[in-house]
């Protein structure tokens, strides 16, 4: 059984599966036409996002039987093309829950007090008491649009710091356990102080926020999406902002990545991260252990 790992992941993974005497290769950054060169000579390939597993790299896949995603999007995997070839796909979903979720309450706190502003402000050798009145988070009400693994977990963390959440998720009906309440999205763009995305990019989710949307919310509403770009349309974010209407977001995901001249960084509102969600030690030990766990119990790793 060989696996390539064509999108570094941590040390952890890479030692069990050497362990357990599967041969790993390590070859990050081939080019696309590199790797449709080597890839017939390997039964399971690791990625994360870099790498795209497209048709022609699976058509030249002879003895591919797995692909594990370390991570949680599937997109750049031609995932339906590939299990018509039985080749096996799958990924880490749960393992950077965490990280996303702790990111997401650090933003919460980073736009109501404004300190990415208040330290470039103090690194411009400025003390500005008054500009930097802000809020507090405890007392309003975040809704999270999307209540799966993420969504769930923000709302149990945010809930101790005094927080309402209501939620909309069309396909999930159950709080698990916690004091929140369901409600329509038009009801959520109505009453929420802060609105998070927890939801994938999907047909039905691009442009979910869009201009007439933000007419609904409430003014000096501030948003955080640390999901998918493109599920909030960027150039309605823009004309929120301009107008007003939202006092803030915060950013981790684009509709294009990596940004290079994206004009939401003109807005003083605006503070972001370059899609650094799962990017946590802790995360990135998690997924590498549970890419290792499914290659080394992988029914044919051992055939
Ligand atoms: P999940 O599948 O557990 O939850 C997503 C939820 O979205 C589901 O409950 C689903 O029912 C809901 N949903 C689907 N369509 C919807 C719609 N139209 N409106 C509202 N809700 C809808 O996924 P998760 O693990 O919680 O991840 C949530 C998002 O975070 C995903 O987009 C994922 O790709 C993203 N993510 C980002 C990072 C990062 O680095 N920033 C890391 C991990 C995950």
């Amino acid at each position: 059984m060989k696996v390539l790992i064509s999108d570094s992941i941590a040390d952890k993974g890479v030692e069990m599966m050497r362990q357990a005497g599967l041969e790993v290769d390590v070859d990050a950054g081939l080019a696309p036409e590199e790797l449709e060169r080597i890839i017939g000579g390997y039964n399971v390939i690791v990625v994360r996002s870099a790498t795209k597993v497209r048709k022609p790299i699976i058509e030249t896949a002879k003895n591919l039987k797995l692909i594990v995603r370390a991570g949680v999007g599937l997109d750049n995997i031609d995932v339906e093309y590939a299990r018509s070839k039985g080749i096996e796909v799958t990924n880490t979903p749960a393992a950077s829950s965490n990280a996303v979720a702790e990111l997401t309450v650090g933003y919460l706190f980073a736009l109501a007090r404004r300190i990415p502003q208040t330290t470039a402000s103090m690194r411009a050798g400025k003390w500005e008491k008054k500009k930097f009145r802000g809020s507090e988070i405890a007392g309003k009400t975040l809704g999270l649009v999307g209540y799966g693994r993420i969504g769930w977990l923000v709302a149990k963390k945010v809930l101790a710091m005094g927080l309402d959440i209501i939620a909309y998720d069309p396909y999930v009906a159950d709080p698990r356990g916690l004091d929140m309440e369901f409600a329509s999205l038009e009801e959520l763009f109505q009453r929420s102080d802060y609105i998070s995305m927890h939801l994938p990019l999907t047909n039905e989710t691009r442009d979910l926020i869009a201009g007439p949307q933000f007419e609904m919310m409430k003014d000096g509403v501030c948003l955080v999406n640390c999901a998918r770009g493109g599920t909030i349309n960027e150039d309605a974010l823009y004309e929120a902002i301009v107008s007003g209407k939202v006092a803030g977001a915060a950013l981790d995901v684009y509709s294009e990545e990596p940004v290079r001249d994206n004009k939401l960084f003109e807005l003083d509102e605006v503070i972001g991260s370059p899609h650094i969600g799962a990017a946590t030690v802790e995360a990135q030990h998690r997924v590498s252990v549970e890419v290792a766990e499914k290659v080394i119990e992988f029914p044919a790793a051992f055939s």
